[in-house]
């Protein structure tokens, strides 16, 4: 399961930000996750309790905060939703656009302690 691999990522590195504050629990760990990143949101929750275990995160909680997916249209200079699953087309001047500006996020946002 390719979500337990992240949710190890997430675990390692929330505590390596935890320990830089001086923290050694940690009780909330906020991600931002794209729409188009290919991860499922309950597929990752799932997995943070098993990578958890034995850790600073133990008794942490994960919230997930999804990024909407958006490209730029360089033709009317403006953003559109892509939707799910991925149109690149711009609704207003109706032409072709891959240029990906949100939606690929798989970062951590905040730790708390
Ligand atoms: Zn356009």
């Amino acid at each position: 399961m390719h979500e337990l691999s992240i949710a190890t990522a997430i675990v390692e590195q929330a505590e390596e930000i935890a320990r830089a504050d001086g923290t050694d629990r940690v009780t909330t760990v906020t991600v931002r996750v794209g729409e188009l990143a290919g991860v499922v949101p309950d597929a990752l929750h799932f997995a943070f309790e098993v990578a958890r275990e034995g850790t600073a995160l133990a008794g942490a909680r994960l919230v997930v905060e999804q990024v909407t997916a958006r490209a730029w249209c360089g033709g009317c200079a403006a953003e559109f939703d892509v939707g799910m699953p991925p149109f690149f087309w711009c609704p207003s001047c109706d032409r072709a656009s891959q240029d990906l500006r949100y939606g690929r996020e798989l970062e951590i946002s905040a730790v708390e302690g």
